[in-house]
Formats: C-alpha cells, sequence, structure tokens
C-alpha cells in the first residue's frame, strides 16, 4: 500500500518568498537528485548536511541553477523516507526547469499533500498531526498558528488517546461481566462504574466540542459584516481596521482556492471582512431587499458591526436595520463623536437591547481600541488563549466527536434501562473507534485520500 517511488514537488515554505524549493523523497531521491547536481557526490555525503553546487542539464551540460541541496537519509525526516532538498534562489522559470530535471531522472511529481501522506503513512504523524500541517499553510494570525502548532505536536492526539485509554478499559471491564456472569455482585457494581465512567468521557468530549466555536474562529475568521446607511463611516472604520492591524493577504498557490481574501488581524483573531451577496458595505440593503431578506443575508455573517451617526438624528433606515439584525451577533458603533450629539443615545439603547454599544470617532481615531476589545470579547471572554487549550476547528474532528458523545449516550441509555451488557459494549466500543477516527486509527483508505488531496502542492 505504501508507495516507495520518489516524488519531487516545487515546495516553498512558509513566509519565505524569495527561495524556492523543490523537494524529494523517496528511495532513489539521493541518486536522482546526484544526476543532476555538480559538485559533491550526493550519494556519499552524510545524512542531514547541506551542500553548494550547480544544477547542470546532463545532456546539454547547461547550468541551470546555483543552489543549496540538502541531503537527509530516511527516517530521521518528514516522510520517514530519504528527501533532497534543492534551495533555488533564481525565481520561478528556473525552479520549474529543476523540477523538470529531476522528474526526467526518475522521480514523478508529487499529489498535493502527498509528502504529508507519506509521514502519516509511514506512521511519522498521526491524523490529526496532518490536519495540523494543513492548518500551519493556512493560519492567518499567529494564535491560528500557535494552535495549529499544537496541534502538530500531538496535544490533541494525546487527548483522544487518553479518552480512548478510558473508554478501552470500560470495555475490558465489561468483557469481565460477559465472561464471569456468576459474580453477581462485580456485575452490579460495575454497572455503576461503567455509568460514571462514560459520563466522564463524555463530558470531556463535550467540553472539547465547546472548543469548536472559536477553534473555528481562529481557523477561518470571523466572518464580519459591516453595515448603516450612507455616510455613516463604514469605509472609515473599515480602513482603520486594515491601517491599523495590518490587513492579511491570503494567496495559497497551488490549490484551487487561489483567491485574496481581505483579513485583518484583531488582536489576535482574524477578522474576515466578507463579501457576499453584498453585506460589506452595505448602503441601503434594507432598502433594497427588505428586512426579512437582508436578514437572511446577514444571518451568514458571525459579527454584524452596525454604524450610526453620532451628529444625526436616528433614521427610520437605522430602525430598519435594528430589525434586520434582531436576534443575531452585533455591536454598534456610534461614529462621529467629534460632532455636535445630534443622536439620541438613549433610543439607541433601547434598539440595541443588551448589544454593545461603542462611540467612536474614526476622525480622531477614538474608539477602535474598545471596539476591538469588545470583538475579543464577544468571541473569546476576553481570553484569546492560543498557547494552553485544545482547540478543535476542523470539521471532521467536530462530526466525529458529536458521533461520538451520541454513542455514549446510547451506552448511557442502555445502562440506565438495564439493557445486556453486549449492547453496551458494543456502543462503547463505537464510541472507542469514532475517536480513533481523529487521530487516523480506524480511518479508510478512501477518506484518507480526500483529506491529503486538499493540501497544496509540495506539502
Ligand atoms: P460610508 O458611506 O458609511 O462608507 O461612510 P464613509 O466612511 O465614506 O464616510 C462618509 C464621510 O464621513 C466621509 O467624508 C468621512 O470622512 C466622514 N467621516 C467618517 N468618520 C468620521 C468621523 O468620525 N467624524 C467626522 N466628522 N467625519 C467622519
Ligand atoms: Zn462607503
Amino acid at each position: 500500500m505504501i508507495d516507495t517511488d520518489t516524488i519531487a514537488a516545487i515546495s516553498t515554505p512558509l513566509g519565505e518568498g524569495a527561495i524556492a524549493i523543490v523537494r524529494l523523497s523517496g528511495e532513489e531521491a539521493i541518486p536522482i537528485a546526484s544526476k543532476v547536481f555538480e559538485g559533491k557526490n550526493l550519494n556519499e555525503v552524510s545524512s542531514h548536511t547541506i551542500h553548494y553546487g550547480k544544477i547542470i542539464d546532463p545532456e546539454t551540460k547547461e547550468m541551470v541553477e546555483e543552489v543549496m541541496v540538502t541531503v537527509m537519509r530516511g527516517p530521521r525526516t518528514f516522510t520517514t523516507e530519504n528527501v533532497v532538498e534543492i534551495n533555488c534562489h533564481g525565481g520561478l522559470a528556473s525552479v520549474n526547469r529543476v523540477l523538470e530535471l529531476v522528474l526526467g531522472y526518475g522521480a514523478r511529481i508529487a499529489e498535493p499533500g502527498e509528502f504529508t501522506k507519506r509521514a502519516f503513512l509511514n506512521g511519522r504523524i498521526d491524523l490529526s498531526q496532518a490536519e495540523a500541517v494543513m492548518d500551519l499553510i493556512r493560519a492567518k494570525t499567529d494564535k491560528a498558528m500557535n494552535v495549529a502548532l499544537k496541534q502538530l505536536d500531538g496535544k490533541l492526539s494525546k487527548l483522544v488517546e487518553k479518552l480512548r485509554q478510558e473508554l478501552i478499559e470500560t470495555v475490558a471491564h465489561v468483557e469481565v461481566n460477559i465472561d464471569y456472569p456468576e459474580y453477581d455482585d462485580v456485575e452490579e457494581m460495575s454497572h455503576q462504574m461503567l455509568l460514571e465512567r462514560t459520563k466522564k468521557v463524555y463530558d470531556q468530549v463535550e467540553k472539547l466540542l465547546e472548543t469548536a466555536k472559536q477553534g473555528k474562529i481562529l481557523r477561518e475568521g470571523i466572518k464580519t459584516a459591516i453595515i448603516g446607511r450612507p455616510n455613516v463611516g463604514k469605509s472609515s472604520l473599515l480602513n482603520a481596521f486594515v491601517q491599523e492591524t495590518k490587513a492579511i493577504v491570503t494567496d495559497i498557490p497551488g490549490t484551487t482556492r487561489d483567491v485574496i481574501e481581505e483579513y485583518v488581524n484583531v488582536r489576535g483573531v482574524p477578522l474576515r471582512l466578507i463579501d457576499t451577496a453584498g453585506i460589506r458595505e452595505t448602503e441601503d440593503i434594507v432598502e433594497r431587499i427588505g428586512v426579512e431578506r437582508s436578514r437572511q443575508a446577514l444571518k451568514e455573517s458571525d459579527l454584524i458591526l452596525f454604524v450610526l451617526n453620532y451628529g444625526e438624528k436616528l433614521t427610520e433606515e437605522d430602525r430598519k436595520l435594528f430589525e434586520a439584525v434582531d436576534g443575531l451577533e452585533y455591536i454598534v458603533i456610534v461614529n462621529k463623536t467629534d460632532l455636535e450629539q445630534v443622536i439620541d443615545l438613549e433610543e439607541v439603547e433601547r434598539l440595541a437591547n443588551g448589544k454593545k454599544i461603542i462611540t467612536a470617532s474614526m476622525k480622531e481615531d477614538i474608539g477602535m481600541d474598545q471596539l476591538e476589545a469588545t470583538i475579543a470579547e464577544t468571541f473569546f471572554e476576553g481570553d484569546i488563549d492560543g498557547g494552553d487549550l485544545t482547540y478543535i476547528s476542523n470539521v471532521r474532528h467536530i462530526q466525529l466527536l458529536k458521533q461520538t458523545m451520541q454513542a455514549l449516550k446510547d451506552a448511557e441509555q442502555a445502562m440506565e434501562a438495564q439493557m445486556p451488557i453486549d449492547l453496551v459494549q458494543m456502543d462503547v466500543t463505537r464510541a472507542w473507534e469514532l475517536l480513533g477516527e481523529i487521530i487516523g486509527d480506524t480511518v479508510q483508505e478512501s477518506l484518507i485520500d480526500q483529506l491529503f488531496s486538499q493540501f497544496c502542492l509540495g506539502k
């Protein structure tokens, strides 16, 4: 099942644009590289060493690139195979030629994620760690990156393993009961104990799932819409975000999702200024499509920043917007406090119905701090902890954890109904299997293929 042929791809590391790396992995990685390399004989150098030289086309003897080549022999490599990394600096064209050359001399182009897939298949990392590699590639802020790094470090895996261990012990206990049914009191006692143990695991899974909302936000950003009638200062607010917090532009090369998205970093929380259905910077959304439909459109965002004008009376349109956002997550920003107050703040308070109201002046740069603090508080209770908590953020993990909870609930009900103990055992075993899928212990190959195909090329 495990391929050992040598794969190659351009794999440019995080955060480094100027240097491009052609990476090879597999049985023949070193001999293939040495065929196109002029310098030391790579077949004879020690492992984990780096060498200066030239890439030449063996047929024409033409020099393609000056390079630094790193030679790493398995198993102490990312894939556990022999790995060669050719560091080029001559721009995309020559990097492509280097890649073409190694492909011409026996390597095959890697599928997206194939390096990471090999690391997984060779037992170097588990599935949740492989997924963390993907998160790392896409991380928008340092906090998001920390979460991914923790996962890569195996923090989630260890937690899941611990829960599985508890379940397997529980199953073992049930096993004893089935094998020695004559011990009546053992049966009695273990019923109670089983109930307690499953409950304990259930609670922990539930707690883990509670982090999912935050995890998703760290991973994908808070989908944010800025609304308000014309001239209240929506564009100014947007600009304030972009200037104050540096805008994060993500451009993931080699994926089908080659889009430039607009993100800003608010205290480690990525704010994603969405632009679907014209929600962002809506001038007259309510006028245009009506309260009910604008509500539907606004529902797609995690957060709405609703801007009002301090220097003007509330208008009918403002009131309609309050209707449209009723029940959604929003923050009111009363902008232009540098002007004379005309707005009736008591009415604003009444309409906002307990939601946070921030007075601000984009012109005088007042209020952004408070706004940012409020956003952080709304989504992380002020405590954005990318370091210590294990955030669940992966949709696949969330689904598996939910199914695990259901299986444990079933087990609990079966126990309470005094069902035969082997039925209980089936439910608990199912929960154990579901948790195993998170770390890739019990997953099917098709799922693995699908997961890894989401990676960028060269990872
Ligand atoms: P939008 O139509 O809601 O996007 O509003 P803009 O951001 O384009 O701002 C409309 C006008 O209000 C512009 O002339 C801004 O310079 C001005 N403006 C924005 N914020 C403030 C503020 O805090 N105080 C004052 N006095 N003017 C502001
Ligand atoms: Zn505008």
